[in-house]
């Protein structure tokens, strides 16, 4: 079911937002080598408790999920591409980490998602980190009222396709309410003046993602982590925006 939000609903989104955006920042420049991806948990755990907000991760457990996701910060590193379960690891110069968070403020929900590169990068890597970034802008510049779903889908995988990527379509953007998941899902490649046209008040997460040399992906045996089929990385960017009269405002701005 589409839901549209009136602007003082959206307003009240903007505390979700922030607190989504500045946790990420704060798990980003936390994110050196040696440190554990259990401790990054850890951190957004305490940060989650001291702001008074809510997981949307922990209690997590939709049908593609073994179990409940059980962790409030998805750690996705090198070929692990989405969904990444924290694990007992430390970071190593030269690592791919996406960041992806997302938690509830006064029962609305907020989700971002960031990659940075561990130590010293690899050309490539930062590559395929901008052509993210870039898609995502992309997609956030198409999301204006009297476009389509398709027109926002068509503008992120153009971005990515140009760069010389293949896009995988299973897993994209999402309407974000009083839950994490909801309609329309907003696919990372489409065609141009399909379908649902952006009403005001429409609120979703648009995340491109995509990984160096393939589009297939595989699910790593602790039943959560997307790892890409041929070992190649991954990289991942994701705002939560609201449509709204004077153009595309995103909740999950970072300073
Ligand atoms: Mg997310």
């Amino acid at each position: 079911m589409i839901e549209l939000r009136t602007s003082a609903e959206i307003d009240e989104m903007r505390a979700a937002g922030s607190f989504v955006a500045s946790t990420v920042s704060a798990l980003a420049a936390a994110s050196r080598v040696g440190v554990n991806l259990l401790a990054l948990d850890a951190m957004a755990a305490d940060l989650i408790r001291r702001a008074g907000a809510t997981s949307s991760y922990v209690d997590y457990h939709p049908s593609f999920g073994a179990m409940p996701f059980g962790k409030v910060l998805c750690t996705s590193v090198n070929d692990a591409a989405l969904h990444g379960l924290p694990f007992d690891y430390a970071l190593r110069d030269g690592d791919v980490l996406s960041l992806d968070f997302a938690a509830s403020v006064n029962g609305w929900v907020a989700d971002s998602a960031m990659t940075v590169i561990v130590g010293a990068a690899r050309p490539e890597d930062r590559k395929l980190i901008d052509t993210t970034e870039r898609a995502l802008a992309a997609g956030i510049a198409a999301s204006t009222v009297g476009a389509r779903v398709g027109d926002v889908s068509a503008a992120i995988g153009a971005v990515c396709t140009a760069a010389g990527y293949s896009v995988n379509t299973d897993f994209g953007g999402h309407g974000v309410g009083r839950t994490m998941h909801g309609d329309p899902h907003i696919p990372n490649d489409g065609r141009p003046g399909r379908g649902l046209p952006l009403r005001p008040g429409l609120v979703f997460a648009i995340e491109p993602w995509l990984m160096e040399t393939t589009d297939r992906i595989f699910t790593d045996p602790d039943g959560w982590t997307l790892r890409s089929l041929d070992g190649s990385r991954a990289a991942h960017s994701e705002h939560t925006i609201a449509i709204t009269e004077d153009g595309p405002l995103v909740l999950t701005a970072r300073d």
